[in-house]
């Protein structure tokens, strides 16, 4: 039976053609304008460039169909994050950051929000359920964490955090809406890169942050505004392309994932892997509980730093590359941007190349280190 989230995402699918009357084009419009007709008193919904356009309303509606809540998009994920910052923050709050997840996200608030007088500070991905959240304003979770791939329990840390007057915030990046949906588990906002696998295609930056709070959305439409934060139509055009299959595209690659994580674990050549559908994850009951699907990225621990460029040179259909969640298969090892994790850590982003074909190049490569 389709449950309530397969629901969400047909609705999504579905948002803009509803709405045409007849005749009209059923594909939302791309919108290339900074201006409208605007005469006399300024009046109605589109009066200036920065302020709205059609092409990102349409997104934003698809997205709030799959999110079930309201959407605003920016130009990047990490634009989003910094909506949240700067639309939420002020002089003296505390903010409580995953010490292991995204390192721009805590980079910005150190070096940015540090000088106006915000107290950052960072606590493990796994350990965030025993953290002190007293006194904080603002509880970051990212789960799983990037590259990492730990996980929080984002029903039990939204309980605490809200107890002791907090928002919380989920960067949902790693799984997408359909892998997860932190807002039902009690969550204020979430924040997505959807350069990852929302778009999927590898050929644009994009983020957006889902909130129920109408009171804190209205607030990033203003940041967004004013601060000119804004999403290219074209680009956001591509995203709702790159949406439309999400589903697809998300459900083949989280059922290679599974496949190659058990047998990578199997391979004598592999010291470690990370996959939270594994049995073997630390956290593995939570990930049955909290995630829908368990991902599309593996971590994969080999012998040492030579093992993990020969194994991402040796691959005929892995792409040498940061960033994740395209259609092509994609690794790196993380150790290259100073991550704490060991030199042999490879974090594969598994693509929606035929299972079967990526196993034999994977495992070819394995054999020969
Ligand atoms: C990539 C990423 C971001 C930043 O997104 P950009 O689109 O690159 O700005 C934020 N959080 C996580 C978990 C990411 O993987």
């Amino acid at each position: 039976m389709a449950d309530d989230l397969d629901e969400r995402f047909a609705r999504a699918l579905h948002h803009a053609s509803h709405g045409a009357r007849a005749n009209e084009a059923l594909t939302a419009p791309l919108v290339l304008t900074s201006v409208y007709r605007l005469a006399g008193e300024p009046a109605g919904a589109h009066q200036y460039g920065r302020w709205s356009n059609p092409t990102w309303s349409a997104l934003e509606e698809a997205l709030a169909a799959l999110e079930d809540a309201e959407v605003v998009v920016f130009p990047s994920g990490m634009a989003a994050v910094a909506a949240v910052y700067y639309a939420l923050l002020r002089a003296g709050d505390r903010v409580l950051l995953p010490a292991d997840g995204y390192y721009t996200t805590r980079a910005l608030a150190e070096q940015f929000l540090g000088p106006l007088a915000v107290t950052v500070a960072t606590v493990p991905t796994a350990q965030l359920a025993a953290a002190d959240l007293d006194g904080a304003r603002l509880v970051w979770i990212e789960t799983p964490s990037n590259p990492g791939l730990d996980l929080a329990d984002i029903a039990g840390v939204a309980a605490r955090a809200h107890a002791a007057g907090a928002i919380v915030v989920a960067d949902n990046t790693t799984l997408t809406p359909l892998g997860q949906q932190p807002l039902d588990l009690g969550a204020d906002l979430v924040v997505c890169s959807d350069t990852k696998a929302v778009n999927g295609h590898s050929d644009v930056l994009f983020g957006h942050v889902a909130t129920r709070d109408r009171a804190l959305a209205a607030r990033l439409r203003d940041w967004r505004k004013m601060a000119g934060a804004i999403p290219g139509p074209f680009e956001t055009w591509l995203v709702l392309r790159g949406l439309e299959t999400l589903e697809v595209r998300f459900e083949r690659m989280c059922a290679t994932a599974a496949v190659l994580a058990e047998r990578l674990a199997a391979h004598p050549r592999v010291r470690d892997v990370r996959y939270p559908g594994l049995p073997s994850h630390p956290a593995h009951a939570l990930a049955k509980r909290q995630m829908r699907r368990f991902g599309s990225l593996i971590g994969v621990t080999l012998a040492d730093r030579h093992a993990a460029e020969a194994l991402i040179d040796g691959c005929r259909f892995v792409r040498a590359a940061t960033s994740f969640g395209g259609v092509h298969t994609a690794a790196e090892r993380r150790a290259r941007w100073g991550d704490a994790v060991p030199e042999g850590f490879v974090r594969l982003s598994v693509g929606c190349e035929p299972a079967e074909v990526l196993w034999r190049d994977l495992q070819t490569a394995l054999d020969r280190l």
